[in-house]
């Protein structure tokens, strides 16, 4: 039987949209995503492969052992989330924490406030320390904290990208194994960029995403736990509340037992691997001080330029600047005139720090010193141009 009802294009913008795709060229300089590495593009583009290949497991084992590098960790229970960071960050959260337990959110600025909505929405009873936005917690501040709420967990974010912010790490874990908690550590925008010891510092979960310090396109999750927290899961009452996101689920596929759990995303997993692989070609010290050198040749710049840094240098992030938006200049005006003109992307400021900051990252493979002297260039010569 033939139907006679005609289909319909629904709108007829639709032939525009069914053109082939083509993206315009863009510097990402903002807060995330940052340019992918051509070489992690390439493998993208690869065709994909079944998920139980064997070829496609031993890739698996691979990025894993990848991973505990770019970590320095031994951690076992090591793997990419099939979802960005915002997916690992639940991952933590929804394994670990248990109904009506404690966790204590260090907040220093937006992604901690991500951290205790996640933690409350799986009914923590959460507690909060806060500090101002572009500053970072002492050890005895956060002793203080640990002293009075006595939590089972401390959540906190080692690259506050919202602030440009880097946490010292420094004896924190000592302190969380004293007070008897876990210590979870959102690493989303230090990972390959930043000092970064899963180990040695004593965290017991953290996780971070591919698009930042990783070269690679957004789409997983890096996520790790120790012993200390596997018992913490092991021992739970009930199931883990989030069935994609269950440790235990996801390591019989990661794990020796190889079973389906959701179709990985195969192609993704090609792309963090050579993204890793390029890591550990270049070495993670040279990475990191790859991105230190770059920021500090920026920070030096936009202070030729009269402008002034929103973090102390003591705690300044190599991978994420904040620098203050110069009185009487049109700042949204001059963030789209970087696009529209040349191509450059940069974050404006987030919550309190709106209007105040534009926030320029130097993340993975865009941390090049071609990229520090295009984007000081367009500073030099067009900020002017937008006095209010
Ligand atoms: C980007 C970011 C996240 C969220 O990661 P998504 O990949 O956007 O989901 C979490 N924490 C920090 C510190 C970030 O910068």
């Amino acid at each position: 039987m033939s139907t006679s009802q005609a289909i319909s294009s629904i709108d007829k913008n639709l032939g525009i949209a069914c053109s082939p795709i083509s993206v315009p060229e863009r510097l990402l300089l903002g807060p995330g995503p940052s340019n992918s590495h051509p070489n992690v593009l390439k493998a993208l583009a690869l065709q994909p492969v079944g998920h139980l290949d064997p070829f496609y497991i031993k890739l698996m084992a691979e990025v894993q052992d990848l991973l505990r590098y770019t970590w320095q960790t031994n951690n076992r229970l090591t793997l990419p989330m099939s979802g960005t960071g915002s997916a690992a960050m639940e991952a933590t959260i929804a394994n670990i924490v248990e109904p009506g337990d404690k966790v204590l959110v260090a907040i220093k600025g937006y992604f901690g406030n991500r951290l205790s909505d996640m933690a409350s929405r799986y009914k923590a009873e959460v507690h909060t320390i806060e500090k101002q936005w572009g500053e970072a917690f002492s050890l005895e501040e956060l002793e203080n904290g640990l002293k009075k709420y006595k939590p089972d967990v401390l959540a906190l974010v080692h690259a506050e990208t919202s602030t440009g912010v880097c946490q010292p790490m420094e004896g924190i874990g000592e302190l969380c194994r004293q007070y008897n908690c876990l210590l979870i550590v959102d690493t989303v925008t230090s990972l390959g960029g930043v000092p970064l010891y899963i180990d040695d510092w004593k965290i017991d979960l953290a996780y971070s995403c591919s698009q930042k310090g990783l070269s690679c396109p957004p789409g997983l999750g890096p996520f790790t736990m120790n012993i200390r927290a596997e018992e913490k899961l092991l021992n739970r009452k009930d199931k883990v509340p989030n069935w994609y996101l269950d440790v235990s689920l996801l390591n019989k596929y990661w794990g020796s037992d190889r079973v389906y759990h959701h179709t990985a995303p195969v192609n993704m997993n090609f792309g963090i691997r050579e993204a890793l692989r390029l890591l550990l070609e270049e070495g993670l010290e040279a990475s990191w001080d790859r991105h230190r050198s770059n920021a500090e040749i920026l920070w030096q710049g936009l202070e030729e330029l009269g402008m002034k840094m929103h973090v102390k240098p003591e705690i300044r992030l190599a991978t994420l600047t904040t620098v203050q938006i110069p009185d009487g200049i049109d700042s949204k005006a001059f963030a789209s005139h970087l696009l529209n003109h040349h191509g450059i992307e940069i974050g404006g400021g987030l919550g309190t720090l709106g209007g105040k900051v534009w926030r320029i990252g130097l993340m993975g493979y865009n941390s090049r010193i071609e990229n520090v002297e295009k984007i000081l260039d367009v500073f030099k010569t067009d900020l002017s141009k937008f006095k209010l």
